[in-house]
């Protein structure tokens, strides 16, 4: 049993980062967590699982799930709706979990707002945007329409780095994972400030 309630990873960055395939690389080893799962309008890629990498749903549904106020945050990202259901996340809280965020910069914001006591944030960077252009192109899971826009929002979103605690540049690979491991075992023992009072009081009856 985990001696204290949860905490809160988020992982921000342009499309092509890396943020997917970095956490794939360390989430093994960084104990109890909940990858949360986010809900999009955006269309399902190939190779991607309908309830795996993201609840795929219309723009009717979503808006439902907004007024339903279904949503710790959304955001209109890249022209697609994406947003973090609450329940999930609170059950895995509660639980103790680390509860992970791939959101964009928007979202980030909002969980700061709203829950930025157990939040750590951590940006992930390409080491240059012609390098992030090589990688969407590489990956070839985008139109070149889409990977023009993405790269467009990468020099706005990269003007948001100091809204984050850490800065990871995914240049040498194993080297940014190690990074990652290292920040996501801190961010599970950060301390809230409302606890800090209460921990300090059971010292004093000793
Ligand atoms: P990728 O970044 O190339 O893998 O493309 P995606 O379509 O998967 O994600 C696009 C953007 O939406 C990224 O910046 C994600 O971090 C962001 N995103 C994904 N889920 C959420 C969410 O639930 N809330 C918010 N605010 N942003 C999200
Ligand atoms: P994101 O989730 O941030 O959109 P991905 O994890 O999908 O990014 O990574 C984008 C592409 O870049 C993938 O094809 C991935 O294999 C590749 N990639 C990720 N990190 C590196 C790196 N350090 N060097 C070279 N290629 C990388
Ligand atoms: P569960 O609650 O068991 O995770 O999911 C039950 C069903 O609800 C699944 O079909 C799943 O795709 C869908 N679902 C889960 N989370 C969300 C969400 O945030 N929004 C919407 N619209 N559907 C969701």
């Amino acid at each position: 049993m985990n001696h204290r309630s949860g905490a809160i990873l988020v992982l921000s960055g342009p499309s092509g980062a890396g943020k997917s395939s970095l956490l794939n690389e360390v989430i093994g080893d960084i104990g109890e967590c909940y990858f949360s799962i986010s809900t999009t309008t955006r269309p399902i890629r190939e190779g991607e699982i309908n309830g795996v990498h993201y609840h795929f749903v219309d723009e009717a549904e979503f808006k439902k799930d907004i007024e339903e106020e279904f949503f710790l945050e959304y955001a209109f990202v890249h022209g697609n709706y994406y947003g973090t259901s609450i329940k999930l996340v609170k059950e895995a809280l509660k639980d103790g979990k680390l509860v992970i965020f791939d959101i964009d910069v928007q979202g980030n914001a909002t969980i700061i707002n709203r829950l930025g006591d157990i939040t750590t944030s951590v940006f992930i960077s390409p080491p240059t945007l012609s390098e992030l252009k090589k990688r969407l192109e590489a990956r070839s899971t985008d139109s070149q329409e889409v990977i023009d826009r993405r790269i467009d929002m990468a020099k706005r979103e990269i003007q948001r780095i100091s809204e984050y605690d850490f800065l990871i540049v995914n240049d040498d690979f194993a080297q940014a994972a190690a990074t990652l491991k290292t920040i996501a075992n801190a961010a599970r023992v950060k301390i809230p400030a409302n606890e800090i009072n209460d921990f300090a009081r059971k010292w004093e009856d000793i």
